[in-house]
């Protein structure tokens, strides 16, 4: 049997169901259990890595994570990835130090 190529992150995307449907790839799992021990501003952090507009996304995004995820498999609605997205980034925090400087003129 074929080892598994673990040197190709596409391995670890696919196995989180809602973050490889995600067009951005964004580590869902992990905004979620930062959103669930309170802590918004990193949330919004993991976020804005894969996307810069997590509050703008969190209410326009056509949301292709929430159909892939597993919670289906058990209850008859999806986790509100989205919406959690928006929670993240009306609750963070002053982030403004945590972003990049922008460039010298
Ligand atoms: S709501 Fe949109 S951007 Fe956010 S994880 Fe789902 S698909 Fe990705």
């Amino acid at each position: 049997m074929k080892p598994t190529d673990i040197s190709v992150p596409d391995y670890f995307h696919k196995v989180v169901d809602c973050q490889w449907a995600c067009p951005a790839h964004t580590p869902v799992p992990e905004y979620i259990r930062l959103i669930a021990a309170g802590r918004y501003s990193d949330a919004y952090m993991v976020n804005w890595h894969s996307n810069v507009f997590p509050g703008i996304l969190g209410r326009t995004c056509d949301r292709p994570c929430e159909p892939a995820c597993r919670r289906v498999r058990v209850e008859n609605e999806p986790v509100a990835i989205c919406r959690l997205k928006r929670v993240a980034a009306d609750y963070k925090d002053d982030i403004r130090a945590r972003l990049p400087k922008p460039a010298p003129r």
